[in-house]
């Protein structure tokens, strides 16, 4: 048996295709309809690997329960015959977090078969953090009460939906055989959520190498793709003054606050709807007491730009802002970063989503219009280095990084359905066929 189903299952499936509009099955292969199929009857399956993972906490912060992640998915991508490594965590430069380390990361790797030497090389790349730490209410799976075909969980989009989409993805195209026609690396890191400080080099490095990218990030609910992202910036101002008893002492005191009131009007006003530019300042902790002139004041500012020159323009108004002094013997001190750059539309990117819409609808799947996004991804990273990067290829679904975050169930096989079958197709197909595992 050359395949993943008994003759006469495939000739049912096959049957029940026919009856799709003939524009959409035009196109597809029988081995591609098996795919389908059998993918199909695994949702439940996939269900369940979605449950327990969400389950497993894998907050940011939470080393314990990243590092028994990776185990967990190491060791499934290894019975795929993935050599894997899982790289200890890195110290993260975050000024708010001093001396934390970041969960492990995990490289996987699956050389082409020697007898295809022009195999492409894929990079397939997804995240296992969560905004969720441990001490959230949000930590279960469950169905949602509103609608039987959604479930709700930490992550469940973000992205361990993705995450299981793209295990069982590979788990058929390693039954087909499928697997041997390209040169797989699977990156999964564990710090994407404050922005992959401590992954960010060698998710370049790898993007590098590679001749596609791909990340699995949720599409949205009805199943628009991201076509394009804005890039992110975060910034800390930190104000200090001269602390100062407001009655006795009022004229001795250099308030941090009024200082930092004064930045925080001219960062807002930076804010440039028609030229793609937003700036927010979305915290601020100062002061200690109300009859005491505040000695230090603190701002966080998130930057969003469409163009990556944009960025650097509005750095540098920081940078010049923090240095003027609005209140004298004040002091600010900035820290910052652009971690994610813009994910410009390139034709690359346009003609590989191209391929993974044309599957969709092949199958028979809406494809909205895809979005210009204002969040970014380790895609953005990879699309930065000119890796032909698509984004957003794990499961529907939405509310991420809230305690509504939903999937939409009948997502999972329908998604890695779309991958597999677009991945055979870029790797050119099975080098020879190889017989079926059992199950
Ligand atoms: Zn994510």
């Amino acid at each position: 048996m050359g395949g993943l189903l008994s003759g006469l299952a495939l000739v049912v499936a096959l049957s029940g295709w026919l009856l799709a509009p003939s524009s959409a099955r035009a196109k597809l292969l029988a081995e591609e309809i098996e795919l389908k199929v059998v993918l199909d009857a695994r949702a439940p399956e996939m269900v369940e690997t979605l449950e327990r993972w969400v389950e497993l906490n894998t907050g940011t912060w939470n080393r314990e329960g990243l590092e028994r992640f990776a185990k967990l998915f190491s060791a499934s991508l290894s019975e795929l015959g993935f050599a894997v490594t899982i790289e200890p965590g890195q110290e993260i430069g975050l000024p708010d977090r001093a001396a934390s380390r970041s969960g492990p990361l995990v490289v996987a790797r699956r050389p082409a078969s020697p007898d295809a030497p022009e195999a492409p090389r894929f990079l397939l790349v997804g995240h296992c953090d969560t905004v969720f730490e441990p001490d959230s209410p949000f930590q279960e799976f469950r169905i949602s009460p509103e609608d039987a075909g959604q479930a709700l969980g930490p992550g469940v989009a973000d992205m361990k939906g993705g995450l299981v989409v793209m295990l069982f993805a590979l788990r058929a195209l390693a039954e087909t055989g499928d697997l041997d026609a390209a040169a797989w690396t699977v990156l999964l890191n564990a710090d994407e959520e404050v922005g992959s400080p401590a992954s960010r080099e060698r998710i370049e490095a790898e993007a590098r190498r590679a001749n596609f990218g791909f990340v699995f990030e949720p599409a949205r609910p009805n199943g628009a793709m991201i076509r394009s992202r804005r890039g992110i910036g975060q910034f800390r101002l930190q104000v200090v003054g001269v602390a100062a008893h407001a009655g006795n002492d009022h004229a001795r005191g250099r308030s941090a606050i009024r200082e930092l009131a004064e930045k925080v009007l001219r960062i807002e006003a930076m804010t440039d709807y028609t030229r793609g530019v937003t700036l927010n300042v979305g915290t601020i902790q100062a002061g200690t007491k109300r009859n005491i002139v505040p000695d230090h004041a603190e701002a966080w500012v998130d930057v969003r730009y469409d163009d990556a020159e944009r960025g650097e323009e509005i750095r540098k108004q920081l940078e010049q802002l923090a240095a003027e002094v609005f209140v004298d013997g004040t002091q600010t001190r900035l820290w910052g970063a652009l971690h994610r750059p813009p994910k410009p539309a390139s034709e690359d990117t346009l003609h590989l989503l191209q391929q993974y819409e044309d599957v969709a609808r092949e199958l028979g799947f809406a494809t909205p219009a895809s979005l210009h996004a204002g969040g970014g991804t380790d895609g953005s990273l990879m699309s930065a280095v000119g890796l032909p990067t698509l984004d957003s290829i794990g499961v529907r679904g939405g509310k991420a990084h809230t305690e509504g975050e939903f999937v939409v169930l009948g997502s999972l096989p329908e998604r890695a359905a779309i991958a597999a079958i677009l991945l055979r197709r870029l790797s050119g197909g099975p080098l020879a066929s190889v017989p079926a595992a059992d199950p």
